[in-house]
């Protein structure tokens, strides 16, 4: 295993193009700065330093980009199914033969371990590869004989669409959402979260080289509430696949409404980890511990609600309290750190906020609980566990997006299923139990999207991932998303001379 002595030479060596060019746009077929020449810097999450200039996209960056998708969508959408698998698989090549490159560049950027990174760029190819196989039947309906008619649905891609990523784990996320809307024949604009732009860059260079047609992926950096809003509301832009802040996607809504777009939301979670005394405790410890302290929390299947049966709750957290001391905080490219730096201050202030209202809320600290020494001294905050909690504390209702744990007890079944459910997100959950009945009797109660019972989470791609209630709108994975991506149009034949009602 390499040094981090290793490992940052060679971020170094990656870094030098960005450094010297920045982060451009990329719009029809063509590396571009922002129209205006306006430019943002972004921060190293690990020492503050300036990391990259991003140019910094507007109303016209996004017009231009959305007219480039919209004039290379027929094309697009008129290719074969095979050929677009080709060339879906050609780009997971790509991605395979970039994959550390792409694995330094997001931890340097994002502050996320290179434990957990290393593995992000294959699984950007494997979303290509899986969404690659899947497109030739994308337009595959049904054929329904009725008594008098055949039916015969196909799906067509819905056209150009918007994608909107977050910056916790950009490249996997940017490959999940665009892989799809590409098999399914739609042409994208891409707007990267602006704290972590620079892996998307990489990826579209990445898919134009492997021979993605000029115009059919179009990029365009900027903030939020200028190029992301921007896309939102541009006619050409048929639907927007959205994965970011629950707020967020509720002012999407509103901005996408004079233009009735279609929406796909993958939103905030503060989603339960249910353990029953009769669990397997040493491996629902495990499981709690790398659902919440792994991609330094900053994860929106995190297990960040810990609801433990009384009986069991004491000796439970003080083990895990004791655990969660132990993990080790530091530098996103030593292969030894599991927990890096947050993004960004501004983050690193919303979680430090958090941990101190828990204090005041009257919560226990039982390991971490402040800012966490690391090299550069940048944004590390210590792996927080929460005891003695109860659940209507912000800390239990609010989603912190960070290494903070809150532990509360339970006393039975269904104060456990009250507990879990009584929160406004409903994304994922996880039970612990070695009862049978009682899992398919609790699974079915819980209000979450998905539900991993003595398991963490563990992504299969053609199963369906999103959520409910204030977690999401709509599902990704295998059908589902071309189900997004695609409109379904009935073509209904006659096979036989019926008789038509005659008005005149
Ligand atoms: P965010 O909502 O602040 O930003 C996400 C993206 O939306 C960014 O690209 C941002 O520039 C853009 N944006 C912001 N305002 C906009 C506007 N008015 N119009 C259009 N675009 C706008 O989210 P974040 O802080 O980047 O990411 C963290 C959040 O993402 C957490 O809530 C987390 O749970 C969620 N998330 C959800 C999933 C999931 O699958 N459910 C996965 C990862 C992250």
């Amino acid at each position: 295993m390499s040094t981090l002595e290793e490992n940052a030479r060679k971020a170094n060596e990656y870094t030098t193009r960005i450094r010297e060019k920045g982060v451009l746009n990329r719009i029809g077929g063509k590396e571009c700065p922002a129209i205006s020449g306006e430019v943002f810097e972004t921060l190293s999450p690990i020492d503050l330093k300036p990391l990259a200039s991003v140019a910094k996209g507007d109303a016209r960056d996004i017009d231009q980009a959305a007219k480039a998708a919209k004039a290379a969508q027929p094309a697009w959408a008129a290719l074969s199914g095979t050929k677009r698998r080709e060339i879906l698989h050609t780009i997971a090549d790509a991605i395979e033969a970039r994959a550390e490159e792409i694995a330094f560049l997001e931890c340097l950027d994002t502050g996320q371990s290179l434990r957990f990174m290393s593995k992000a760029a294959l699984r950007g190819a494997e979303n290509f590869r899986y969404f690659a196989d899947k497109a030739p039947s994308a337009r595959n309906g049904l054929s329904l004989p009725t008594g008098g008619q055949a039916n015969i649905t196909t799906r067509n891609p819905v056209g150009p669409v918007g994608v909107i990523t977050p910056w916790n784990t950009p490249f996997m996320l940017s490959t999940w959402k665009i892989a799809p809307a590409l098999a399914a024949g739609c042409t994208v604009v891409h707007k990267p979260a602006e704290f972590s732009p620079i892996t998307a860059s990489v990826l579209v260079e990445i898919a134009e080289k492997a021979g993605l047609p000029p115009g059919v992926w179009n990029l365009v950096n900027g903030f939020g509430e200028d190029a992301g809003a921007e896309l939102t509301r541009h006619p050409d832009i048929k639907a927007i696949a959205f994965v970011g802040e629950s707020g967020t996607g509720s002012l999407i809504m509103k901005q996408a409404a004079d233009t009735l777009k279609r929406f796909h939301f993958e939103l905030g979670g503060k989603n339960p980890i249910i353990v029953f005394a009769d669990a397997d405790l040493e491996r629902a410890a495990d499981a709690a511990l790398f659902m919440i302290y792994s991609l330094n929390g900053e994860r929106c299947t995190s297990s960040s609600r810990l609801l433990v049966e009384a009986s069991i709750y004491d000796k439970f957290t003080a083990t895990l309290a004791e655990r969660v001391k132990t993990i080790k905080v530091g530098h996103p490219l030593d292969p030894a750190t599991v927990v890096g730096p947050l993004i960004h201050p501004v983050h690193e202030k919303k979680v430090l906020e958090y941990i101190g209202i828990g204090k005041e809320e009257g919560a226990t600290i039982a390991a971490g609980g402040g800012k966490a020494d690391g090299p550069g001294g940048g944004c590390y905050v210590a792996p927080t566990l929460f005891t003695h909690a109860t659940n209507n504390m912000r800390i239990a209702q609010e989603e912190i997006f960070g290494p903070v744990l809150t532990a509360i007890p339970f006393k039975s079944e269904d104060e456990a299923v009250l507990l879990a459910n009584d929160t406004q997100y409903g994304l994922a959950a996880y039970l612990w139990t070695s009862d049978v009945t009682r899992s398919f009797r609790v699974s079915d109660k819980l209000e979450a999207g998905m539900i991993w019972v003595n398991s963490e989470n563990v992504r299969h791609l053609d199963t369906p991932f999103g959520g409910v209630k204030a977690s999401g709108i709509g599902r990704d994975g295998g059908d589902w998303s071309f189900d997004f991506y695609m409109e379904t149009k009935n073509v209904s034949f006659a096979t036989g001379v019926h008789t038509i009602p005659k008005l005149a």
